[in-house]
């Protein structure tokens, strides 16, 4: 019975870093990140081709790519997308805001960058990022699971 349960655990394992979804929350600011999250999804940077596929859903999602200033009111959206998805789990923040506020750090209803409200593993840099560097980010995240699995 054991041995199956781990054999059952090495098969989910393996199909999480060899094809894990994702979920993708804008929390606010300008959109420029959204638009290059997105064309990472478009046949010219087919992030598919990684095996990486937009769930849409945070139930069905090991990874959740967040855009934008995290202020006082979607902090709860932020949080509740989190706490749906299953572990293990990774978080890339993508952006200066989603980052530490960036341009926006100092109005009045932003609380700063994701990692106040969430933890955050991977943190891809830009005002806006490149489709290549979120691609990056989005690879050291299936990293995070293989190696995960290899520890196990
Ligand atoms: S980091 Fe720059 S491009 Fe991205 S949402 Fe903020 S202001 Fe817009």
């Amino acid at each position: 019975m054991s041995l199956l349960s781990d054999c059952f655990k090495n098969i989910i394992a393996k199909s999480r870093a060899g094809s894990p979804w994702m979920v993708h929350l804008d929390c606010g600011s300008c959109n420029g990140c959204d638009i290059e999250t997105w064309a990472c999804l478009t046949p010219v940077y087919d992030l598919e081709r990684f095996g990486i596929i937009n769930a849409g859903n945070p139930k069905h999602a090991d990874i959740l790519l967040v855009t934008g200033t995290v202020n006082h009111r979607n902090r709860y959206v932020l949080e509740n997308i989190y706490d749906q998805m299953s572990s293990p789990k990774v978080v890339v923040s993508i952006g200066s805001c989603a980052n530490s506020g960036g341009i926006f750090k100092d109005c009045y209803n932003v609380l700063g960058g994701a990692d106040k409200v969430i933890p955050v593993d991977i943190y891809v840099p830009g005002c806006p990022p490149k489709p290549e560097s979120i691609i990056d980010g989005a690879l050291e995240a299936v990293q995070k699971f293989k190696l995960n699995q290899e520890e196990k």
